[in-house]
């Protein structure tokens, strides 16, 4: 039994409040057809959702079997709607993206019901209301009266006890409206049916009872319920309750999670094209930011694969005299000067002095000096060989004053033995000569020369970067024996064939005129050399005994106590050895970083030798009996060993020229700082420069420099560990090595992330834009599914279900973009890879971690989450009568 008692309900807007009921006294029996007749706006619907549930009554009490419904709170009032009341609209509000089995199973999975069961009680209903055949169509598809049909088999699944119609054959034709006329009172034998209509014909026709509204009161009713049946009732409830107390199962309604995954998902699919939209758009920011990680990761990834690479070029040295790199980076930034207030109307001046001298002693405090002693270098070489592939010692002196290889003029000419310091010269001053004078002074220090194999005897290092070219090419064995590196352009610089006597002056000539001369017609001018051309090459070494003699004075040189014999002539075969170029090396084409410089390179034989050979050189004596009277400015001077040649200028005049040049100690780093910084503070070390000299031509067997090619990039850390060993031994005094990859790497590396972070930072901005996107288009889609949200409501669905909904809505979209996102930048990714390998020799330059693409998914979601909260709770607090009276 259903007992209205005094219910009101009034509708307060902002200009007015509606009565739209006034007070309503009525009671239904549990098996009853009740018809609701009266003009627009007499409160039908009204009366009809207050009785529902779905709306609330001002004032009264709505009596469902003797329960009062006063203190019902809106969880009762969705288990009511849920299990005791099926709605039919005039509208009949089905969900147009399900199906018409998915609309009547609706109420069963809000109440959650499982699904075989929902299936089976679903298609019994649609059975029973003539819909068989119709199971999976989509409302759009079904005339108005299947649709109606299907929207009685959803009032109908649940099996209620109230059955309420709110004009349910105003939408509909006469042969349809009889026939779902029949339907419903055919199914009213079972319960009771409230059904509001207009047509007092059909009420008259179909139904038990006909109550009648006007303004908000029932003016008529042909059957009211007696007092007496109201007291028969209660004594049968009471009977009842005693006789059998019935066990209730605990009525629910409650729609699971997953269950609102799966409509928004057929929601989201029934809209593929605009999903899809919103989905790209949504992933935009992710792309972006995938993209940075993917290259930040393949990049440094990129940087470590380099590493071993980049080792055999950057090996770790020990100098004598090396400046504190990380310092240096550390006092760049330091640059700070002291602000001071400054007033407007005044010019300041800027201590350039001050700056200067700051500088200065800034330089002087990074130089570092060590101290490589004896004892430090057999610490060296006793470090375990498995660590290194090689250690070269360099010993500081220079070939070039006591080589002597084959100089021509043109290829009929006499060959003359000549010195390379000297050819080195004179091919300075014809350069002085040209327009490219103001370079010639820069030849010595740009031409690539002749230095050590980086190896001790054992080539697979080598091997593992170059491969030998050329016929009979090999390795040398021997002191006597020498090669020649390609760059890995595989080519040998004309500065450097020069100097080593490969071209005659004509056709060194020939390359000058070429560089300098755009209207150059070729006569001698020679592109390329035959293997065979520079393998077998010979050049002789003397020693110092030979090279410098003492001066009679015949060369008119009175001044210098030793004269440089620039040109091999009688010279004695004592302690000199000839050199042969035994082999050619080529860069593999794998290799960016090959350890050797193209040049001419001797092995650690020859260094040995030259050491032996030159050990007791009396030129030494000399050197060490300077006068160290001689004041600074003319110091270095004092010490150079003057010589004078000939030589055949460039141009149309051949009459020879004379030149001189000199040959004296090496400058250190130091002085050249000092020199460069204008400063005078480092005091000339009569010592120091005897000693430069004196390494210079080959007399001191200690080395200045020592250079390690680790084994691998791991191994480089055993050998800084190693060096670092010596410094943490008690009484040693340190040693600073400098380890410029270490730097390289880390520089990089900061870089890479600097970057990355920056770029993140922007492409930020445009996953604040795809989340705000997809917060609007989540409220859109509230808006478009108000409907949705009536009839989820009226079935019982609860606040919380229908915000469920969109968070889930919303979730969707936040997967979506984010693995679209990610799957986009993979493929990207692969694209870009495969372009770039060719070029770089990388597989994998753009790779995100796997890891940073689930976070990023995972991102991707939680900000749509967020942008989602709103709209889906402004979802839940629609007013189902409203969400349901919306067209
Ligand atoms: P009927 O179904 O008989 O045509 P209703 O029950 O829909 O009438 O409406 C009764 C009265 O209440 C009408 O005057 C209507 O304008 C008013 N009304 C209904 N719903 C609202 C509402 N949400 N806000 C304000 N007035 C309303
Ligand atoms: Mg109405």
């Amino acid at each position: 039994m259903l007992q209205l008692k005094n219910i009101t309900k009034d509708y307060v807007t902002s200009s007015e409040t509606v009565h739209a009921l006034r007070g309503i006294d009525i009671s239904f029996r549990d098996h009853e057809f009740v018809s609701v007749l009266g003009p627009s706006g007499c409160g039908k619907t009204t009366l009809l959702n207050i009785i529902g549930g779905l709306d609330h009554y001002t004032s009264g009490d709505l009596v469902i079997n003797s329960k009062s419904t006063r203190l019902y709170r809106d969880r009762d009032w969705d288990v009511y709607r849920n299990h005791r009341v099926g709605f039919i609209f005039q509208s009949y509000n089905l969900i147009p993206h399900q199906t018409v089995l998915g609309n009547v199973e609706l109420a069963l999975t809000i109440a959650g019901i499982d699904k075989k069961e929902r299936i089976e009680r679903a298609k019994r209903a649609l059975d029973r209301v003539g819909l068989e055949d119709q199971y999976y169509k989509k409302p759009n598809q079904l005339s108005g009266g299947q649709c109606q049909r299907v929207a009685i088999a959803r009032a109908l699944v649940n099996d209620p006890e109230i059955l309420l119609a709110d004009e349910p054959t105003g939408a509909l034709d006469t042969v349809t409206s009889v026939q779902i006329m029949n339907l419903i009172r055919e199914i009213a034998g079972e319960r009771l049916v409230i059904m509001v209509t207009h047509n007092p014909d059909l009420a008259r026709e179909y139904s038990t009872r006909i109550v009648s509204l006007r303004d908000g009161e029932v003016v008529e009713d042909t059957m009211p319920v007696t007092d007496e049946e109201i007291l028969e009732y209660e004594r049968s409830e009471v009977v009842e309750c005693e006789a059998e107390p019935k066990k209730k199962t605990k009525e629910s309604a409650k729609m699971s999670p997953l269950t609102a995954l799966k409509l928004s998902a057929r929601n989201l699919i029934s809209k593929k094209a605009r999903t899809t939209m919103v989905g790209i758009a949504g992933s935009i920011g992710i792309i972006g930011i995938a993209m940075v990680l993917a290259f930040s990761a393949g990049i440094k990834g990129f940087v470590d694969y380099m590493q071993d690479d980049m080792l055999s070029g950057n090996p770790i040295t020990i100098k004598e005299s090396t400046y504190d790199l990380n310092a240096l980076t550390g006092m760049m930034n330091d640059d700070r000067r002291e602000e001071i207030i400054k007033n407007p109307n005044r010019v300041y001046i800027s201590s350039l002095i001050e700056y200067i001298t700051k500088m200065d002693s800034q330089m002087q405090s990074l130089a570092i000096e060590n101290n490589l002693t004896k004892e430090y270098i057999d610490y060296v070489k006793a470090m375990p060989n498995e660590y290194y592939d090689a250690i070269i010692y360099d010993y500081g002196f220079n070939l070039n004053h006591n080589l002597y290889t084959d100089f021509k003029l043109n290829s009929e000419s006499e060959a003359r033995k000549y010195s390379i310091s000297m050819i080195t010269a004179m091919y300075t001053s014809i350069l002085k000569d040209t327009s490219f004078s103001s370079y010639a002074q820069y030849i010595s220090a740009l031409a690539p020369s002749f230095s050590q194999l980086p190896s001790d005897g054992d080539y697979d290092y080598i091997y593992s970067q170059y491969d030998l070219v050329g016929e009979g090419s090999r390795m040398p064995t021997e002191a006597g024996e020498i090669m020649l590196v390609l760059d890995s352009n595989e080519e040998l610089s004309d500065l450097l064939l020069a100097r080593y006597g490969f071209f005659t002056q004509e056709e060194f000539l020939e390359i000058i005129d070429k560089a300098s001369n755009t209207n150059y017609e070729p006569e001698k001018y020679r592109e390329s050399f035959a293997y065979d051309e520079l393998i077998g090459k010979t050049m002789i070494w003397y020693p110092n005994d030979t090279v410098f003699t003492e001066n009679t004075g015949a060369d008119g040189m009175a001044a210098q106590a030793y004269k440089y014999n620039h040109e091999a002539k009688d010279f004695s075969t004592d302690g000199a050895i000839e050199l042969r170029v035994v082999g050619i090396l080529m860069p593999k084409t794998s290799v960016s970083f090959g350890s050797m410089k193209s040049g001419i390179y001797y092995t650690a034989d020859l260094a040995e030798y030259v050491l032996a050979a030159n050990a007791e050189s009396k030129i030494f004596d000399y050197i060490n009996g300077i006068s160290e009277t001689i004041n600074s400015a003319m110091a270095i001077a004092s010490y150079y060993i003057n010589y004078t040649y000939e030589y055949v200028p460039y141009g149309d005049d051949v009459t020879p020229k004379k030149a001189s040049a000199n040959i004296g100690p090496a400058t250190s780093m130091t002085d050249m700082m000092s020199s460069m910084m204008g400063s005078s503070q480092t005091a000339f070390d009569h010592a120091e420069t005897k000693a430069n000299f004196i390494r210079t031509l080959g007399g001191n067997s200690l080395p200045n420099a020592v250079t390690i090619y680790p084994v691998s990039f791991a191994d480089k850390d055993s050998v800084t560990e190693y060096l670092e060993d010596w410094n943490r031994t008690e009484g040693n005094e340190d040693v600073t090595f400098d380890d410029t990859l270490e730097l390289v790497i880390n520089l990089i590396n900061n870089m890479i992330d600097i970057i990355s972070y920056a770029l993140i930072a922007f492409t930020s901005i445009s996953l604040v834009v795809s989340t705000v996107m997809i917060g609007i288009i989540t409220y859109v889609s509230v808006v478009e599914r108000i409907k949705e949200i009536g009839v989820i409501r009226s079935l019982g669905g609860r606040k919380r279900d229908v915000s469920n909904l969109f968070v889930a809505e919303t979730l969707i979209i936040g997967l979506l973009a984010g693995t679209i996102g990610v799957v986009f930048t993979y493929v990207v990714s692969i694209v870009v890879n495969l372009i770039l390998k060719p070029l770089i020799g990388y597989a994998s330059i753009a790779s995100l971690p796997a890891g940073q693409a689930v976070l990023l998914v995972a991102l991707s979601v939680v900000l749509t989450l967020i942008s989602g909260v709103m709209p889906a709770r402004s979802a839940a607090r629609k007013d189902p009568v409203v969400a349901l009276r919306t067209e």
